[in-house]
């Protein structure tokens, strides 16, 4: 560990941020630890990872995201003991909330509502939307994932990485890098990645956790999806949506990556897949590969994200989302 701390020393708003983060973990005892809604590998192994730092302090904690933990990262451990908001039926007022991989706090959840007003806020993420929403804020856009930068507090606390926290991180940076695809992906976070393999974090097993147990519905819903696929603007603009019905409440379908299957055609810059989570609807992935910024394109619409991945929601019949989606991109590509 030591020398990682010495090949990459994070900036100095990175180490002030930490030494605060350290400060707070000194003083207080009860920590609310969240993430964004539709939870993904980062913001699952995010939230774990800073749990093992608060547990190894012996301090109090509740981990807690607004809907349920994708079945997916069921070989992660403790992840049983996430709680869906919906399960809180006690009060809780902890002094501290750590809000992981969110850009802003709306992008919690109905969690918002367990913040007291007097608590202190952390923000540790890696979006560069992010509006610095906490009483400390440690937002490194350079990161690949919210787990790289939880993993690199754990480095400046010098607390020995367990098999546990070393799967996290690794989870956390596979998952936002797209198994080291994305061009996130970096000098940084593949040696990270090597040093958690050295402390127990086992690359093909949780290759196979990850990419190898889709449901059959995942699949025909996919077939669904994309049997709808269009091109725009010369190819250059791909999309496809997913309607509702296809995936109703407690479905085994899981539809994160199946924008991935876009990317995957030769001469597309900009790729989107819709998802209509209710009646007239839709959630939207939006990905890019060498120039269009879709954290722009997502904000046209009140969304987010980062360059090469965002999100944002729009309401409308299939058809028309659609059509303003490829509006806004006209003057992208
Ligand atoms: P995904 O398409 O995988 O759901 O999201 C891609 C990226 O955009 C992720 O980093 C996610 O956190 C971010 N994102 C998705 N939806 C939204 C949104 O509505 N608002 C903001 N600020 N970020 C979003
Ligand atoms: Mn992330």
């Amino acid at each position: 560990m030591t020398e990682n701390r010495m090949q990459y020393k994070e900036d100095n708003e990175i180490s002030k941020g930490f030494s605060r983060v350290s400060q707070v973990l000194k003083e207080k005892d009860d920590f609310l630890i969240t993430a964004h809604i539709n939870s993904d590998g980062d913001s699952i192994s995010s939230i774990l990872l800073f749990a093992s730092i608060v547990k190894h302090l012996g301090k109090r904690f509740l981990m807690c995201i607004d809907d349920t933990v994708p079945g997916k990262f069921d070989f992660l451990p403790d992840v049983d003991s996430i709680v869906s908001f919906e399960k809180i039926d006690y009060d809780f007022t902890p002094e501290v909330c750590v809000v992981l991989d969110a850009s802003n706090l709306e992008r919690i959840g109905r969690v918002n509502s367990l913040i007291p007003d007097n608590s202190t806020i952390i923000s540790i993420d890696h979006h560069p939307s992010n509006v610095n929403f906490g009483k400390i804020n440690v937002v490194d856009p350079k990161a690949s994932s919210t787990s790289e930068i939880v993993y690199q507090l754990i480095s400046a606390l010098g607390i020995d990485v367990t098999k546990a926290m070393a799967t996290y991180v690794y989870n956390g940076i596979v998952c936002d890098t797209g198994s080291f695809s994305f061009p996130n992906t970096t000098d940084k976070s593949l040696y990270i990645c090597a040093e958690m393999v050295r402390c127990g974090a086992d690359p093909g097993f949780i290759a196979r956790m990850l990419y190898q147990r889709s449901s059959p519905d995942t699949l025909r819903a996919l077939s669904s999806a994309l049997s709808t696929l269009e091109f725009h603007f010369d190819g250059k603009v791909s999309c496809m949506y997913l309607v509702n019905g296809f995936v109703s409440e407690g479905s085994n379908v899981d539809t994160e990556g199946f924008v991935d299957y876009l990317l995957a055609i030769d001469g597309t810059e900009v790729e989107f897949f819709m998802i209509e989570e209710k009646p007239d609807y839709f959630r939207i992935s939006l990905r890019s590969k060498e120039y269009v910024d879709v954290n722009a394109v997502a904000g046209e619409f009140g969304g987010g994200g980062h360059q090469r991945a965002a999100g944002c929601r729009v309401a409308g019949k299939a058809d028309e989302v659609k059509e303003k989606l490829i509006k806004i991109l006209e003057s992208f590509v």
